[in-house]
């Protein structure tokens, strides 16, 4: 490690210098090899450097790399009808990053309202994440992201998430949409209930509020379909991407239905980048992997295997309080503070994060395989035999 770093200090870095990946596997500068069940935070999704996109991307270098939204862009084209193909929306829009496609969806909810005479209004959930911009960290039902940042964007409100009663709240309200994660990632892996995203779509529905749903984490695959709200019976009138989207390229998207997506018209959004070529070529060859390939059934397939593998954890640690998850998006619930237990992996090169304050998160590529989850658990088993032991005051290490 550097001994002084010129980058800003908005992450609490782990002293690890990763050169290499391929598949599951990352290794450091040293050439040791850990076991990654982070996918660069739900962005990796095919595993470390997929051949398939890699091979796209350079001929694309080769051809053309930047040339302006001004211009037709074939790869972009395509990308966006691959992801309409697959889903309920009609149009696309392309930018860079979560916050950027979360940016573009509160535009877009705020222009609608506006050529609606609706109430600029937008309703969010608490625990949530949308992002770090101002307009996000506004939507964000965070204190301690919003903290040392006000004045916020005005506009927004939280009701619990999970709550049945709170939903009323909303016919008198009158928000001209509501934002919400379908599994909440950084909030602590939460899933909605079936039943609260029924109630709520039926109160969106008759009191016409529009639903976007975030699933920057949640997209493209992670929860074992391209995306969450294919579990849950209904169709949001915007979705937002990025993180799994580029197989790490940047790239985030916004689609959107097309009632909707009229709203926005030439000079009312746009992006320098977004969408460009090589961009829209990672995202195009990702999604036909994606959607081309067996990898959303393999993905089930070890989703269940590892979270019956936890729950029998969860009977031999007591510390474990709860397993819950969708599809490769999974959050072990601890009593106790994780990060004490993302360290001890470390060490055991296993690569892990957390969620909330009390949570474990894993989010494996979807192309894990049973052998390296069996790897896993030899690795987070004796992780965890040491943290109980620590835990207890008998500390082994
Ligand atoms: C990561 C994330 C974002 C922000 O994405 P960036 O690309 O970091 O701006 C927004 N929403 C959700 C649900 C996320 O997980």
């Amino acid at each position: 490690m550097l001994q002084t770093s010129h980058i800003m200090n908005t992450y609490q870095r782990y002293s690890l210098n990763l050169v290499k990946g391929k598949g599951a596997y990352v290794w450091d500068d040293k050439g040791e090899k850990y076991l990654d069940f982070t996918s660069g935070i739900a962005v990796c999704n095919l595993g470390h450097v997929p051949e398939g996109v890699k091979k796209a991307v350079q001929e694309q270098l080769e051809q053309l790399w930047h040339c302006s939204n001004l211009f037709l862009i074939q790869s972009q084209e395509k990308l966006a009808m691959k992801l309409c193909e697959n889903s309920c929306f009609d149009e696309v829009f392309f930018c860079n990053s979560g916050a950027e496609a979360n940016e573009a969806a509160i535009k877009l909810a705020r222009k609608y309202a506006f050529d609606h005479n609706k109430l600029p209004h937008i309703v969010s959930f608490k625990q949530s994440f949308h992002g770090r911009t101002m307009a996000t960290l506004s939507a964000t039902g965070q204190e301690k992201i919003q903290k040392g940042f006000h004045p916020l964007v005005s506009g927004f409100s939280y009701l619990n998430y999970n709550d049945y009663v709170n939903l009323n709240k909303l016919i008198d309200m009158k928000p001209c949409a509501v934002i919400l994660e379908l599994v909440q990632g950084e909030g602590g892996v939460i899933p909605a209930k079936q039943e609260w995203i029924e109630k709520l779509t039926s109160i969106c529905k008759k009191e016409e509020i529009l639903i976007i749903v975030d699933e920057v984490q949640t997209g493209m695959g992670r929860t074992g379909k391209l995306f969450a709200y294919e579990y849950y019976n209904f169709e949001p009138d915007m979705v937002t991407l990025a993180k799994g989207l580029g197989s790490g390229f940047p790239i985030g998207a916004m689609l959107a239905k097309k009632e909707v997506a009229q709203h926005f018209t030439p000079g009312t959004h746009g992006s320098t980048f977004g969408g460009n070529p090589l961009a829209a070529t990672a995202g195009l060859e990702t999604v036909k992997e994606l959607v081309g390939t067996n990898v959303l059934h393999s993905a089930q397939e070890m989703s269940f295997i590892l979270k019956s593998k936890l729950e029998q954890l969860k009977e031999n640690f007591t510390f474990i309080k709860d397993v819950r998850g969708l599809g490769l998006m999974i959050g072990i619930e601890i009593d106790g503070d994780p990060s004490g237990i993302v360290q001890l992996a470390l060490e055991e090169k296993l690569l892990i994060l957390t969620a909330g304050n009390n949570t474990i998160r894993l989010l494996p590529p979807l192309t894990i395989t049973e052998n390296e989850i069996e790897r896993f658990f030899e690795v987070f088993q004796h992780v965890l035999n040491q943290y109980k032991d620590t835990d207890s005051g008998i500390i082994r290490r």
